[in-house]
């Protein structure tokens, strides 16, 4: 029987260990089995692993990931867009399959929130088959309803994977607060989901961008990505940063903030950086951090439109792909992309992330 290697975790805040699984015998028709080529390592692999959602254990993480199409159901022979699928094609996938038939895909059209929703790399515990349900292995199995993705020949598979889910996170969180032409954006936060941010807000008629991140290696990307101003907030206190972000956009304070942090903290002090009449999204708090003390009468003095947004739909993966072969070389992604762990290494890759050491780790099994 042929066998798989995975980085699997078993309990919060210990150890990845990497554990054999059985390849299935066969691919459903409307599945695919993948010999996965890169996984990135997202920063809500650290909340995972942390605890800070409710999902099953023990767990083969990873839900951002390229890889090889290894044997194809006979159902399967178009991509997502209507291209044309075979063995041997590089593809990657939307991370989530949603049911279609729930109050909140059919009737309120919020399929992100469906209530049968499952994701790749964190909603199946990995002791029941087809076991490879994440992209942190050696092959990984894609149900069927997953919505596959063809790539592009000239797209490295770097740049998908540095754009990650970050990308067509923050395409969906930017839909929902909306952006006009000529905004002044702050960001917060310089992260994978803060970069990608910063290269929609470029690309979308925003006039200028401040960029309040670090360390400076990731500022420097965001540099090269077009922002006007960098503030870097290891070298600053919350009341200083402030107080220079308010300095650029002559004292009002922004259109749009966006917050890419998913510290707690980093709200209440977001919302200081808007205008009057501003909009905040909170797009970077996909687990649940814990709670702070914030005072609503910001908000309402402020006249605040405040917005929030989870994951994404695979017509934002499709837009993605399309966006990032389009603008390669005005946002290279796979400059965020750190030499790649091999999957031994797969916790140090998720240290490196949990610590900002790199702007993305990814790992190749
Ligand atoms: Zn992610
Ligand atoms: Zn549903």
């Amino acid at each position: 029987m042929q066998m798989s290697r995975a980085a699997v975790l078993t309990h919060f805040d210990s150890p990845l260990e990497v554990k054999e699984y059985p390849l299935p015998q066969s691919v459903e028709p409307d599945a695919a089995l993948i010999r996965v080529t890169l996984a990135g390592v997202c920063g809500t692999d650290v909340h995972l692993w942390h605890g800070q959602l409710p999902i099953p254990l023990p767990v083969i993480l990873g839900h951002e990931t390229v890889g090889v199409v290894e044997r194809l159901g006979t159902n399967l022979i178009a991509d997502w867009n209507g291209q044309r699928l075979a063995e041997g094609d590089r593809v990657t996938w939307s991370s989530s399959i949603t049911c279609g038939r729930c109050y909140y895909c059919r009737i309120k059209r919020q399929p992100t929130r469906c209530l049968e929703r499952k994701a790749y790399g964190i909603s199946y515990d990995c002791r029941q088959p087809p076991h490879l349900l994440g992209g942190y292995a050696e092959y990984i199995y894609l149900r069927p309803g997953t919505s596959v993705f063809r790539l592009p020949d000239e797209l490295p598979t770097e740049a998908v994977v540095g754009a990650g889910c970050a990308l067509v996170t923050s395409l969906h969180g930017l839909e929902r607060i909306g952006i006009e032409w000529g905004d002044t954006v702050i960001i917060q936060g310089s992260g994978p989901v803060g970069l990608a941010c910063l290269a929609l807000a470029k690309t979308s008629g925003a006039s200028r961008v401040i960029m309040i991140g670090g360390p400076e290696h990731r500022l420097e990307i965001a540099g090269q990505f077009g922002a006007d101003y960098c503030i870097d907030v290891t070298k600053t206190a919350a009341e200083e940063r402030t107080k220079q972000a308010l300095d650029l956009t002559d004292g009002f304070g922004a259109d749009l903030v966006l917050e890419c942090v998913g510290i707690p903290q980093a709200v209440s002090e977001g919302l200081e950086l808007c205008r009057d009449g501003g909009r905040y999204l909170i797009l970077g708090h996909y687990g649940d951090a814990g709670t702070i003390a914030f005072n609503p009468h910001v908000v309402t003095r402020k006249q605040l439109v405040v917005a929030g947004s989870w994951g994404f739909e695979p017509r934002h993966t499709s837009v993605a792909l399309q966006f990032l072969a389009r603008s390669r070389s005005q946002f290279p992604f796979e400059n965020l992309v750190s030499a790649p762990f091999p999957l031994e290494c797969a916790f140090e890759a998720l240290q490196a992330t949990a610590g900002w050491a790199t702007a993305k780790s990814v790992i190749a099994p």
